[in-house]
C-alpha cells in the first residue's frame, strides 16, 4: 500500500502538477512574477475552441489550431521536444495585418510549459511579440 518506491516513480511522472500544488511560489515564479518589476505573467492558456492564449504582461497573442499538411513528426517551438502528430498541433499567429505566424505546440501545454520554463516561455514570447494592433484600415 504504501510502497515508497512505487511513490516515488509516481511523483516523478507528475513532477509538473506536483510543483504547481505544493510549491505555488516556485510554480509563480516559473510563470510569472509579481514583485520584481517583471511582467505580471507570462504563460499560454487554453482559450475557446482550441485556441491557446500567449499572455505576456498586457501583451496578448491568440493561437489558433491549423491542420498541419505532410505526415513529419511535428517539432514543439516551445520545448523543443519532438512529438508525434497525437501529441502537438500546429497553430496560427497573427502577428500583424498582413504577418501570420506558424507555431508547433505540444496538446498538454502545462507540461510542455513546464519543460521549456520561465527561459524557455521568455524565448517563445520574445519570437511572437509584439503583435502589431490590427487597424481599421487592415483591408
Ligand atoms: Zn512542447
Amino acid at each position: 500500500m504504501n510502497d515508497p518506491h512505487r511513490k516515488a516513480r509516481e511523483q516523478a511522472h507528475s513532477v509538473q502538477d506536483l510543483l504547481r500544488e505544493l510549491f505555488p511560489e516556485t510554480h509563480r515564479e516559473l510563470f510569472g512574477e509579481r514583485d520584481s518589476g517583471a511582467p505580471p505573467t507570462l504563460g499560454l492558456y487554453p482559450v475557446a475552441d482550441g485556441r491557446l492564449a500567449l499572455v505576456h504582461g498586457d501583451q496578448l497573442a491568440e493561437f489558433t489550431p491549423i491542420d498541419p499538411k505532410g505526415k513529419n513528426a511535428l517539432h514543439c517551438d516551445l520545448c523543443h521536444y519532438t512529438r508525434s502528430r497525437s501529441e502537438a498541433l500546429m497553430y496560427r499567429v497573427t502577428i500583424a495585418a498582413r504577418r501570420t505566424r506558424y507555431v508547433t505546440l505540444c496538446t498538454p501545454t502545462e507540461a510542455c510549459q513546464g519543460r521549456a520554463g520561465a527561459r524557455g516561455l521568455e524565448a517563445f514570447a520574445d519570437r511572437i511579440f509584439p503583435i502589431e494592433p490590427h487597424g481599421p484600415d487592415d483591408h
